[in-house]
């Protein structure tokens, strides 16, 4: 026994890491395990939005009098509205280097067209969820403009376009890197923070929770007076661990993306629409590229769920097709593509999800003073951090006294550039343990449009010498990165 614990959180992805830090800051002495690198599950397969919320409105869409006719529902999407505007202000103002505004282009065809007032309504009511804090800059064209827009060339059916709206969403750079940003700025206010260490056991010891804690090198203990259940798509495992088997919160839900490039014309450039089954379709620009989906499949949450199959790439591939004719794209085109499984809640029926995005307090069903987290997301992981919060509150004081949350790191290195100087600081500051934490979520080169391989020699032989690395595992590391990016982002082996 090691340690003891006011609350251990499980988990190392966006949410984890948020309630880490609150939790730090709030004054409980917190230990956050993450059984392999901080932002390598769910939280580095995103679309990487920062949503403005539109997407919850979509529902009153045909009819404002049908969607208020299920108060409950309506309720729901205006308050999911209410908080993703509320997180983009609030991101948007902490951490304005780790975004960048994206304008995006919603076609407005015969089936999805909506009067112009309806559209001036939704997005007074989002400005309004925010005080007006981060500008959406609604446009919106006529039938004319739309049919005239440069972006929109090539688009199926687009003589009967009805017009178009553009507005302003925000793209984060980097997902993983704003999960290891706050598990850093966690650790520097207290927080005991542990990658590459799985907890693997839970049981009752007197008041408190003894959590096993593995790593490669063998497991420990040590005790917690609460436990912050943030393992995503694993949670339901989390509490089958510690006795409950039968607790079922959350289901997995892939989603798939595919990286293409598009023509000129919509470089830079945003598009937003729906499948031919109403789910949302996006077009996001990524340098000179452009990352097309999400494809939605149902998921178990194995690992192998992570992975884009070739059905779901040529499902993305119909929909374009169906979309921009003109393109004429095929599997060749298709540079790389990722899939991730969303850690949705479970409806209340116990069958399929739900958009409800909450915290789990599950000490009456038998499991004292451990919470859990559903639904969770990027864009509103502050929120989650302090939904955790409180409910552990309710339950226990802090043993310690607060401390600032956002205080400030002292200055790193140049993050986007493989130098001696930023992967000495990913390793000795940061934690990184294999080539993959360097260069996939300390460094941005494992997001270049090669996704790292070219840096891969270089980063391994400056990181050797701190991690103790001998020339064969050095070797070994540029092999394992080398086939986890294959493998990850379904790369065609020649
Ligand atoms: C295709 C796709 C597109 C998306 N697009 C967006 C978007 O544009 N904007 C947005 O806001 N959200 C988006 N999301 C949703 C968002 O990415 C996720 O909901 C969010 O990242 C979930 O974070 P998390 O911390 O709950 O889960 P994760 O990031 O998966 O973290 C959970 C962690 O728990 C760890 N873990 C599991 N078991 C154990 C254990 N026993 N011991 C220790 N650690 C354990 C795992 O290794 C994992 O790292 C998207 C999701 C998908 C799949």
């Amino acid at each position: 026994m090691s340690g003891i614990y006011d609350t251990v959180v499980i988990g190392g992805g966006i949410i984890a890491a948020a309630a880490g830090q609150h939790l730090t800051a709030a004054g409980y002495r917190t230990l956050l395990a993450e059984r392999d690198d901080y932002g390598a599950g769910t939280s580095s397969k995103t679309s990487r939005l920062q949503h403005c919320g539109l997407g919850y409105l979509s529902a009153a869409s045909s009819s404002i009098a049908a969607f208020l006719a299920h108060p409950r529902s309506a309720i729901e999407c205006l308050s999911l509205m209410r908080r993703a505007m509320q997180g983009r202000a609030e991101f948007v103002r902490l951490a304005p280097e780790r975004v960048k505004p994206v304008t995006f282009i919603v076609p407005l065809t015969p089936e999805n067209a909506i009067p112009r007032w309806k559209a001036r309504l939704a997005f007074r009511l989002m400005a309004a969820s925010d005080g007006g804090q981060v500008p959406l800059n609604l446009r919106i064209l006529s039938a004319e403009e739309a049919r005239a827009h440069p972006a929109l060339q090539g688009m199926a059916g687009l003589r009967d376009m009805r017009g178009a709206m553009s507005f302003t969403e925000y793209q984060y750079h980097w997902p993983e890197r704003i999960v290891v940003d706050t598990i850093m700025k966690a650790r520097a206010i207290g927080m005991e923070a542990l990658n590459h260490t799985a907890v693997t056991g839970l049981a009752r010891q007197g008041d408190r929770w003894r959590v096993t804690l593995t790593t490669a090198g063998g497991a420990r203990d040590v005790l917690a007076r609460a436990v912050v259940n943030c393992a995503g798509v694993w949670t339901d495992e989390i509490a089958a661990l510690a006795g409950a088997p039968h607790l079922r919160r959350s289901i997995g839900e892939k989603g798939t993306n595919i990286v293409v490039r598009l023509p000129q014309s919509l470089r830079g450039i945003g598009f937003e629409t729906v499948t031919e089954a109403g789910a949302p379709f996006y077009l996001i620009p990524w340098g000179e590229l452009h990352y097309v989906g999400p494809w939605d499949s149902a998921s178990d949450g194995r690992p192998e769920g992570f992975r884009a199959t070739e059905a779901e790439i040529a499902a993305i591939l119909g929909q374009l097709g169906r979309l921009f004719p003109g393109f004429g794209l095929n599997r060749e085109d298709v540079l790389y593509a990722w899939a991730g499984v969303r850690p949705r809640s479970l409806a209340r029926d116990g069958k399929g999800s739900s958009p409800a995005v909450c915290e789990h307090d599950l000490t009456d069903e038998g499991l004292p003073n451990i919470f859990t987290f559903t639904g969770g997301l990027l864009m509103t992981h502050r929120d989650a951090g302090r939904r955790l919060t409180r409910a552990v509150r309710r339950r226990l004081s802090p043993s310690g006294p607060p401390r600032p949350l956002d205080a400030p790191l002292p200055p790193s290195p140049d993050m986007d550039r493989v130098t001696e100087t930023s992967v000495t600081h990913a390793v000795l500051n940061e934690q990184a343990r294999t080539l993959t934490d360097i260069l996939r979520r300390r460094l941005s080169a494992g997001w270049e449009p090669d996704l790292g391989r070219g840096h891969a020699e270089t980063a391994a032989k400056l990181a050797a010498p701190h991690l103790g690395w001998t020339p064969e595992e050095t070797a070994a590391q540029v092999a394992a990165f080398m086939a986890e990016t294959t493998t990850e982002f379904s790369l065609r082996v020649p």
